[in-house]
């Protein structure tokens, strides 16, 4: 849980190329108490395998274009060049209210714009261990055309080699046990961090008498 003495919930950005894993280890993370997800629109059709306002919110183009206009969101960017995504900024404000840690599940795009609105945001990205183990993990799902695979190999390797500008960690998701660990720890060392403590030191300092 954030301390909730002025200090202002953390938020934790988490990339990573599709077939990296991100998805697992963003569910261990929120496994941690004091954390909510933020969920995302897009105008990409519902997967069977998804129920809407769990993973993400489906809206239509007519519909996420009236939120760009009313400038409900936080960042959003169209990904593989097909649809949009983006995080409605009622997210962070329900966080703030609530007092929980915001975990956004975002691709490249989307975290450098949310690193240029909140310099303060935490990203990790979550690398594949190589690009032979990413394309047998995308070819296991068997939902994608080869040509499908290609374009997301590809776009895989744009996204690792600008992963150094944006991202603060790096989580390598080789052992998705450990990979998950690594991913907690980080939040939970970000919430040690001194500066965050600081109004907890005063008034352990209060308890000495000042
Ligand atoms: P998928 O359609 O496979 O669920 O997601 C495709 C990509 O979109 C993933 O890289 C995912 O992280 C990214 N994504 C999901 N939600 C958002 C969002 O709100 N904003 C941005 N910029 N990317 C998102």
């Amino acid at each position: 849980m954030s301390e909730g003495n002025g200090v202002a919930p953390l938020v934790l950005i988490v990339s990573g190329p599709s077939g990296s894993g991100k998805s697992t280890l963003v569910q261990k993370v929120l496994e941690l108490p004091g954390t909510m997800p933020s969920i995302s629109c897009t105008t990409r059709p519902q997967r069977a395998t998804e129920a809407s306002g769990k993973c993400y919110d489906f809206v239509t183009e007519a519909e996420f274009d009236a939120m760009v206009a009313r400038g409900d969101f936080l960042e959003y960017a169209r990904v593989f060049g097909k649809y949009s995504y983006g995080t409605p900024r009622k997210w962070l404000n329900e966080s703030r209210a609530r007092g929980l840690d915001l975990v956004l599940e975002i691709d490249v795009q989307g975290a450098a714009q949310v690193k240029k609105k909140l310099p303060e945001a935490v990203a990790i990205f979550i690398l594949p261990p190589s690009r032979q183990e990413l394309e047998r993990r995308l070819r296991s799902r068997g939902q994608d055309p080869d040509e499908e695979i290609a374009r997301r190999l590809a776009m895989a390797r744009d996204e690792i080699a600008a992963s150094e500008e944006f991202y603060d960690f790096c989580v390598v998701n080789d052992d998705v046990e450990r990979a998950g660990r690594d991913a907690q720890g980080i939040l939970l060392a970000l919430r040690c961090g001194s500066a965050r403590r600081r109004n907890r030191v005063n008034q352990v300092l209060a308890s000495f008498g000042g």
